[in-house]
């Protein structure tokens, strides 16, 4: 069987975990100290704090920005639940906005006309790890128009005197968009390093802050420090100081932070990332050359003149095909002892959302991209030969479904 995306975990990894654990430190410490430092270093972000998952880093963003009940947070209708979850904890309305036809990211001009004066933030998505257009975001929501409808509820909110602009940027670690990195493209960027993404820690997530010049990053990076445990003033390894065990807690805060163990696979994973990325781009290169010529193909934007995606994803579609006949090429895939997935069901299609109103055909173009793709593996030890033999069952079972 190929599986769909297993996680690299090879004799360097294991030493590292090793050395972590017989170092007799295995929460947050020095080895989740150094891994946000090199983050910081790769993404070209203002400061990067780590922490237990993409979920909690951007639930704690939304409590910090301070956005609850009455505001509004525009998503993609097209993405995992997660990143509208986090809306519905937040007590706030998540406005689903539809994507382009070109690619799997939201419309900007959807976004537009979807602003309100209770909008606080904008969550893009970087499905399959291709980022979603934030210069043109960026450009809207510092359009006189709309900033000077924005109403901000707190310090930071006024500060910044404008929508927040987040990235879920759980696919697109290494991604780059004219020249920049992922983690330095919104004001805000959330990491995921689950198992299945291109960089894991098992499991784990990072915040990247690029919020304007007069945002003391410092600060803000001590700040999360503290939300992210409890609250509390001093973390574990303080607090073994000397004569250093008094603590305060100031606010009740979460708890969310990432342990050295985790930040030991985090370091060996982003040492040789430069590779892992190399070869993902090699298997979209193979995927897209094969399926080239076969006419009922539709291939996924990974590479564009400002952008190159983190190839997280290889997202194929088929042409003229109904969401019954996806699913059978689906299980004939399998027959192969391939594994292959769908990327995703939108939001509207989920009990929970259905239950909030949202209806599947206010957001045609997420339904026709959901209705006919097929995510096919990519990770580092997938060989050619692997590749060619989900081409081959791919192609043999678009073949039987369709004639
Ligand atoms: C995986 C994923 C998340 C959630 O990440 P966790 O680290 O599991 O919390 C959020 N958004 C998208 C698009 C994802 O694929």
């Amino acid at each position: 069987m190929i599986p769909f995306s297993p996680p690299r975990i090879d004799d360097k990894v294991i030493a590292e975990v090793t050395a972590a654990l017989q170092s007799g430190w295995i929460t947050t410490g020095p080895r989740t100290k150094l891994f946000e430092k090199k983050i910081t270093e790769y993404c070209g972000c203002k400061t990067t704090v780590a922490v237990n998952s993409w979920t909690m880093g951007m639930q704690v963003i939304l409590d910090w920005w301070g956005i609850g009940e009455g505001d509004e947070v525009i998503i993609p209708a097209y993405t995992y639940c997660a990143s509208a979850n986090v809306i519905v904890h937040s007590g706030a309305k998540p406005v689903m906005v539809d994507l382009n036809s070109e690619d799997f990211n939201l419309n900007v001009e959807k976004v537009r006309e979807a602003i309100t004066p209770r909008t606080k933030a904008i969550m893009a998505v970087d499905i399959s790890g291709f980022p979603a257009d934030y210069d043109l975001l960026m450009k809207l929501i510092n359009e006189p128009e709309i900033k000077s409808q924005f109403q901000g509820s707190n310090d930071l909110q006024n500060q910044l005197g404008r929508i927040l602009l987040l990235s879920d940027s759980a696919h697109s670690f290494g991604a780059l968009m004219n020249g920049k990195r992922s983690g330095s493209l919104a004001d805000i960027s959330s990491f995921s390093f689950h198992a299945v993404k291109n960089l894991t820690t098992a499991e784990g997530g990072a915040l990247c802050f690029q919020l304007p010049e007069d945002f003391d990053h410092e600060a803000i990076y001590r700040n999360m420090c503290i939300k992210i445990l409890h609250g509390q003033s001093k973390d574990a390894l303080a607090k073994t100081q000397k004569g250093n065990w008094k603590y305060d807690v100031e606010e009740p805060g979460f708890k969310c932070n990432m342990t050295d163990l985790q930040a030991a696979i985090g370091l060996v994973e982003l040492e040789r990332y430069g590779e892992n990325l190399a070869r993902r781009k090699e298997i979209f290169h193979r995927y897209a050359n094969a399926f080239k010529s076969d006419s009922w193909a539709i291939e996924p934007a990974f590479e564009s003149e400002s952008k190159t995606s983190s190839y997280h994803l290889y997202l194929l579609r088929i042409k003229d095909v109904t969401e019954e006949q996806r699913d059978a090429i689906i299980q004939e895939i399998f027959e192969y002892d391939v594994s292959v997935n769908v990327h995703f069901q939108p939001l509207p299609l989920l009990t929970a959302y259905k239950k909030r109103g949202y209806k599947m055909e206010d957001y045609p173009e997420a339904y026709a991209k959901y209705a006919n793709e097929i995510s096919l593996p990519v990770y580092f030890d997938l060989t050619d030969e692997q590749v060619d033999t989900v081409i081959d069952a791919v192609r043999k079972s678009v073949k039987k479904v369709m004639g």
